[in-house]
């Protein structure tokens, strides 16, 4: 359930029960020529929206500013400090913790929020938790069978092919053309080097990539494979909600 689709009393009643509520964090900024500005949000938002229902659990409104400075070359995309976006995050956590929710966990879509949301764990000991969509081992499965060396670092096809699960898909006969070229291949140097979006300024990543795809072949995007990903990923959360429930409530 949407917490912004529910009234006060309803919130109150249902934290009679101890509880945990979940919210996604993702980006706002491009994901290559057919990739939606979204994509990071929506990914993570569909796997949000997903486990909150599955877990009967309350889903807060997503966060989707975030630091992607390496990327305001490219139009469309919306970039704040990390320390904006702790700030943002410190104080959303604290809203819903006063109002009794036991903790907050988090389904991120972005790597650049990964060191940030890692700082502000320490300030809310046990009561805020985080795991990237693509943090387990089922899902790196489909990802490696299904997209291999393609998969990339950025606008990559899994990313591409939950957002065409239910939005918008980018029809655009040049834009498909230029995605349908094969990207640049990444060394496993620069995948390593390059992990959690350290990416370097936005001129220098413009330069290096163009079409703003990282080592990520975005053509080969398929709904299908974006449902058995969600599916992988929801899983994952829901085994990760048992485990906090049985330790923290
Ligand atoms: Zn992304």
């Amino acid at each position: 359930m949407r917490l912004e689709q529910t009234g006060w009393m309803e919130v109150g009643d249902k934290l009679k029960n101890p509880q945990g509520i979940i919210m996604a964090t993702g980006s706002t900024e491009q994901h290559g020529p057919i990739g939606l500005i979204g994509t990071d949000t929506i990914c993570s938002e569909t796997i949000a929206s997903d486990v909150a229902s599955k877990a009967n659990m309350y889903l807060a409104p997503s966060i989707g500013f975030a630091p992607a400075e390496f990327n305001m070359k490219f139009p469309g995309t919306i970039s704040i400090s990390a320390q904006t976006f702790k700030s943002l995050l410190r104080e959303v956590t604290s809203s819903l913790l006063k109002h009794g929710f036991k903790y907050v966990l988090i389904v991120n879509g972005h790597g650049a929020n990964i060191d940030p949301i890692k700082d502000v764990m320490i300030d809310f000991n046990n009561k805020l938790f985080f795991k990237s969509w693509w943090d387990f081992p089922t899902v790196d499965n489909i990802r490696n069978k299904e997209f291999g060396d393609w998969e990339g670092m950025h606008a990559t096809p899994s990313e591409i092919s939950i957002t065409q699960i239910n939005h918008r898909v980018i029809e655009n006969t040049k834009f498909k053309k230029i995605a349908e070229n094969p990207p640049q291949k990444l060394t496993k140097d620069f995948i390593i080097a390059h992990s959690g979006d350290k990416h370097g300024t936005a001129e220098e990543h413009h330069r290096a990539f163009p079409d703003g795809r990282v080592g990520s072949h975005s053509a080969m995007a398929n709904p299908e494979i974006g449902k058995k990903i969600v599916n992988a990923s929801v899983e994952g959360f829901l085994e990760e909600i048992e485990r906090l429930n049985s330790t923290l409530l």
